[in-house]
């Protein structure tokens, strides 16, 4: 089937619907709530039902507006136009998905953002096998691999105990749909005293509908940081330091395998994690679904695709609006 890749987004013309637009399209399928993905899509919408929950949440006077919002839970299908549509797990956020789309025969198949590993909160990522991938690559290069599940759940909780033994206030960076929720899951998990800004603490309910308890997470205020950990969105890095106590940072992004991460970030502690797939993961993911074609979006596309040119596959790197060259939009958000 044809895709037509524009500045507005991915769209398939034959079944006429839009993958992930970026701006306001009569139907579309949004693969999670990252606010890159889910935008202010004006008429039918697709997508997981804690997708559109979010979404919801995020854009309550646009979701409102005479839209058809169409949940699709994982492992269910529906039917556009004369093509087959079926949502499959994808391990990034709660509630993200791939989409996969089979029409005359061909296989499509969507990741949206998507990683192998399994994540702190979210689901496994279900590996399709499909005529054509499009797939993310942000982190397309071998010097990307992260840590596992565990292995970050516990830097994170070793490092918040070392910080309050010593009577400093740990304090995580994460943005506020994601791995904001992640860190909080992870110390609240350890009985670490966790004190959660607003806008990370306002997704927190959908994680616990989803099935994560955050045991005695508290509203972050200013004036009672001490002997507790902070989870904050990255802007509040000045506002923290500012307050000249005993603040110690951990910065937990894949980003952190940077050299320069530490100069960035401010942070004393590096914890090289992501919600997206590490060089070693995104061949795993192609491996495992055995694509003719593959379309290569977000990140390092152009190395990457070579890479699995080198290697023997059929790819290449469309330009889209989201095609993302630099560090600096992904440390705003993964
Ligand atoms: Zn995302």
């Amino acid at each position: 089937m044809d895709l037509h890749y524009s500045s507005d987004g991915i769209y398939i013309p034959d079944i006429d619907l839009w993958l992930d637009p970026q701006v306001s399209k009569p139907a579309c399928w949004i693969s999670h709530a990252h606010s890159d993905h889910a935008r202010d899509y004006s008429t039918t919408v697709f997508g997981t039902p804690v997708s559109l929950e979010v979404y919801r949440l995020r854009w309550p006077a646009i979701a409102s507006q005479n839209q058809s919002l169409q949940p699709l839970p994982y492992g269910h299908s529906c039917v556009r136009n004369g093509a087959t549509l079926t949502c499959l797990p994808a391990a990034h956020i709660v509630g993200a998905a791939q989409l996969l789309v089979e029409f005359k025969g061909e296989r499509l198949l969507y990741t949206g953002d998507i990683k192998r590993r399994e994540p702190i909160c979210g689901v496994l990522t279900e590996i399709v096998p499909c005529d054509h991938l499009i797939l993310e690559s942000t982190f397309g290069l071998p010097v990307y691999h992260f840590l596992s599940r565990q292995e970050a759940m516990a830097e994170i909780v070793n490092f918040a105990k070392e910080c309050l033994e010593d009577g400093a206030t740990p304090a995580f960076f994460g943005y506020p749909l994601g791995r904001g929720q992640e860190v909080t899951y992870a110390l609240t998990q350890a009985g670490i005293r966790t004190a959660v800004h607003g806008a990370i603490a306002k997704y927190l309910s959908i994680y616990e509908q989803n099935g994560y308890s955050f045991p005695g997470w508290e509203p972050y205020d200013a004036k009672q940081v001490q002997g507790r950990a902070l989870v904050v969105v990255p802007g509040m890095r000045r506002v923290l330091e500012a307050t000249g106590k005993d603040i110690r940072i951990a910065y937990v992004s894949g980003w952190a395998r940077l050299d320069n991460a530490r100069t960035r970030s401010g942070a004393e502690k590096l914890i090289p994690y992501s919600d997206h797939a590490g060089f070693d993961e995104l061949l795993e993911i192609v491996e495992g679904s055995r694509p003719s074609r593959i379309d290569i979006i977000h990140g390092y596309t152009e190395v990457f695709a070579k890479t699995l040119c080198d290697r023997g596959w059929n790819a290449s790197s469309p330009a889209t609006a989201r095609t993302r060259d630099t560090q600096e939009e992904a440390l705003a958000e993964e």
